[in-house]
């Protein structure tokens, strides 16, 4: 492979141009292995970000991909419709929380963060209301488009940059008391307060549910999510929830939320909604939301991606659906955390080890310094393992067909890092 071309012109993402890091040429992937140019095999640690559950060029979802491009890759989503978009939406309503009926598809995670978004802000428009502001939570990720970007955590994806430009949102302090820990009531002082100051501006607070994902994975206590939903609810709010990372069985239940047995109003979905396909996400919507959105001004929900349920990637999201049925996902990643609850406290007692929390397939390990990237990632493939960390974050979200012994080969290459003075900044 033309390396030098690609660290020459290609950007990925967060990488500089000026000091590109090294990238591991990758040939072909199987099941958890990912395949490099030179023959070496790497357990994969982190499913390329949430998305490919099921593992690499797994049969089934090849089927599916194979069968769908001989009838028809992509078919424009005005005015007509298809059996891959139709057999998904089915298996997708079937899924989801039952007071969502109706799905908007779109490409990436960061549109059906905008989409929803827009939804809530058409709700308040055709009650006749004004309602510019959202409230969300610190830690937060929501994607890197202009309007997620807006309810991410400011600092992380340094709002400074675009000052004057990205809106300005209303932030919650995130819950302290983790998932397995005792529950402590005043987290939720600070969302209240928030609320109970702003709630006339507010069109709709958005978080993700349970595990707060690439803005710090943060692992908290499902009443921080109930008393979300109880307020929410007492000030005539609507909840959004991102489960673009944490659905389709991550966290050891299909959708987070099931963890404080809510539901919200609107949900986006993505990342493993194709298996790691291809991309593709959805928007589910209340029917009172969606018939609220209808009945204002523009008669319609203002929005129509050019690629809007791509066949293809609807054909290779149901067959991922269909494999998760078949699978039993709840065992495979009920198995998963038992493995990171038994392997992962033993990482506590080391001086750079700050904490380790872990819920179903997902495994963390925060530093108390920041990695060294080159050097860590170095040390990783050494090791025969795929893991990305970022910042003090180490972490892992395997696909669901690991086995035991994986877990251990991931658990055993952040060990051995631990050693190793140079793998830390
Ligand atoms: C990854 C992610 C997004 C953005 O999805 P993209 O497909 O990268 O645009 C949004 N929200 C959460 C919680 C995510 O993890």
């Amino acid at each position: 492979m033309d390396l030098a071309f690609d660290r020459r012109h290609i950007w990925h993402p967060y990488t500089s141009t000026l000091t590109p890091l090294t990238c591991y040429p990758v040939v072909s992937a199987e099941g958890v292995f990912i395949e490099l140019e030179n023959g070496e095999k790497l357990v994969d640690g982190m499913s390329s970000w949430w998305s490919a559950i099921h593992g690499y060029n797994h049969p089934h979802l090849n089927n599916a991909a194979h069968n769908q491009i001989d009838k028809m890759s992509h078919i424009m989503f005005g005015g007509i419709t298809h059996a891959p978009a139709i057999n998904l939406c089915k298996k997708l309503l079937n899924l989801a929380p039952d007071n969502l009926e109706h799905v908007f598809l779109a490409d990436s995670g960061s549109v059906a963060v905008e989409v929803s978004l827009k939804m809530a802000l058409q709700y308040w428009h055709a009650k006749g209301e004004t309602r510019p502001k959202f409230l969300t939570l610190r830690d937060g990720y929501h994607g890197d488009t202009f309007a997620a970007m807006s309810v991410t955590d400011p600092d992380n994806s340094m709002h400074s940059l675009y000052k004057g430009f990205l809106p300005e949102h209303i932030f919650a302090q995130s819950p302290t008391s983790g998932y397995w820990h005792e529950w402590n009531p005043q987290d939720l002082d600070d969302f209240r307060h928030k609320i109970e100051a702003h709630h006339n501006e507010i069109a709709a607070v958005i978080l993700e549910p349970i595990v707060q994902g690439a803005g710090g994975m943060r692992i908290y206590h499902p009443n921080f999510l109930k008393g979300v939903r109880e307020l929410c609810d007492e000030y005539g709010l609507l909840l959004i929830l991102d489960e673009i990372a944490t659905g389709f069985g991550r966290t050891g239940k299909m959708f987070a939320c099931e963890h404080a047995e809510i539901q919200p109003d609107i949900l986006c979905v993505g990342k493993a909604l194709t298996g790691g396909y291809m991309t593709l996400s959805a928007t589910l919507a209340s029917k009172e939301v969606a018939d609220t959105v209808c009945g204002g001004e523009a008669g319609c929900f203002m929005h129509g991606p050019t690629f809007m349920g791509n066949p293809l990637a609807c054909a290779v999201a149901t067959a991922s659906m269909e494999l998760l049925e078949a699978n039993d996902w709840k065992e495979q990643t009920r198995q998963i955390e038992a493995a990171f609850s038994e392997l992962l406290p033993k990482l506590k007692n080391h001086e750079l080890v700050a904490d380790v929390r872990w819920l179903g397939a997902i495994g963390v390990v925060e530093s108390t310094k920041s990695v060294n990237m080159e050097k860590i990632q170095a040390h990783f493939v050494e090791h025969g393992v795929w893991i990305r960390p970022f910042g003090k974050l180490i972490y892992m979200m395997p696909p669901f067909i690991s086995q035991r012994e994986h877990i251990e080969n991931l658990i055993g290459a952040v060990e051995n890092a631990l050693e190793i003075p140079e793998c830390f900044a």
